[in-house]
């Protein structure tokens, strides 16, 4: 009979075969997070993420959530694009000084990780069935009712940076996280002790000032939070702080010093997808919806739909136009009689702020 040992060592291996960095194993008992948890809610700072208070408890409590749990498989999968140079943060730091580019968040760039994670946790899961015999169990990734950091943090994964994201010394934070709830008594791994130490870089970066405090983040200020999640009108007072970032944010990890060791995916499932990088505003805006589902086939963006990516382009091009980029005015101009009164209140937000 093989000990609880040996399967966590068989399923760290089986994870490396699919692309996983790396394993961790979680008890369930997360009530010490509770507290953090609903205070962070009750504050409301998840804005409209409604889905985060939704599940209530539950979201703490997997055995609530999976009835029969014991026992949380956590799995890391490093996502930097397998072409990205040694000097990755300079040259995504160098594209904030051309306001006329529009940028998407380095881990949407290539195809959805949702689909890839959930694929490759559920083989996982299959290839551990074979060597163990059947086991209960349920995958997550990035899914709303479970505390996908505070199970990785547990785990060993990383500690929680001060803009609450897991943070590795060998892996920096460029990362996807995602757990398996099994019914199988498996012995948990050790946390890793923090190493932030006394750097704030992340919360002196973030533009909006989102990172509150050491460890708190406002979801409602996050550019990440405001350019994918949030459905209606940006709030005009961070409009301009927004640049030309058009699809989530990664300065705080940017900034991150030990993102210097982040790693590039072992997949080519994140390589960037031409039409996603390195282009110009003008032509992202000029996109139709049937260009918008072509370009962002099995890409995460696609979850925003047109009309949301549309509105990004538009408090971007705005942006852009104030920072002197002759051409934003004309790209603007076109869509002053869009269909969506969202877009137009965009763009007219855009031609007034830099005419005044
Ligand atoms: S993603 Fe950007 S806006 Fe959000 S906390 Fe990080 S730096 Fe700030
Ligand atoms: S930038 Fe500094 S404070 Fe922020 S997560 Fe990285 S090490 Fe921690």
């Amino acid at each position: 009979m093989i000990g609880s040992h040996q399967i966590v060592n068989r399923i760290q291996a089986l994870a490396r075969e699919l692309g996983f960095s790396q394993i961790g194993i979680a008890g369930v008992d997360l009530s010490s997070a509770e507290a953090g948890l609903m205070q962070w809610l009750a504050e409301g700072f998840h804005g409209e993420m409604h889905y985060m208070a939704a599940h209530g408890t539950r979201r703490a409590r997997p055995a609530e959530l999976v009835p029969g749990t014991v026992s949380v498989i956590t799995a890391r999968m490093d996502y930097l694009p397998r072409a990205t140079p040694d000097d990755w943060q300079a040259v995504e730091f160098a594209r904030l000084e051309r306001p006329g580019e529009g940028i998407v968040s380095l881990y949407a760039r290539g195809r959805d990780y949702h689909k890839v994670l959930r694929s490759r946790l559920a083989k996982l899961a299959e290839r551990i069935a074979a060597e163990v015999g059947p086991f209960g169990h349920r995958a997550f990734t990035d899914s709303a009712p479970v505390l996908e950091a505070e199970l990785a943090s547990r785990s060993g994964q990383g500690w929680r940076g001060k803009h609450t994201l897991v943070l590795d010394r060998e892996a920096g934070s460029m990362f996807f996280l995602g757990e398996i709830y099994v019914d199988m008594a498996l012995p948990p791994s050790e946390p890793v002790t923090p190493h932030c130490g006394s750097c704030s870089a992340c919360i002196d970066i973030c533009p909006t000032r989102a990172i509150i405090a050491p460890h708190r983040l406002d979801a409602r200020r996050c550019i990440s939070y405001l350019t994918i999640e949030h459905a209606g009108a940006i709030p005009l007072e961070l409009r301009s702080l927004i640049g030309n970032r058009i699809y989530g944010c990664d300065d705080c990890q940017l900034a991150c010093p030990w993102n210097k060791f982040a790693k590039k995916s072992a997949l080519p499932d994140f390589d960037a997808r031409d039409g996603l990088t390195g282009r110009q505003l003008g032509e992202l805006f000029a996109w139709t919806e049937a260009d918008f589902l072509r370009f962002t086939e099995g890409s995460p963006i696609r979850r925003i739909g047109h009309e949301r990516w549309l509105r990004n382009v538009a408090v971007a091009l705005g942006n852009a136009l104030r920072a002197g980029d002759p051409g934003a005015r004309a790209a603007l101009a076109t869509r002053r009689a869009d269909a969506s009164a969202l877009v137009r209140e965009h763009v007219e937000w855009s031609l007034a702020v830099s005419a005044g």
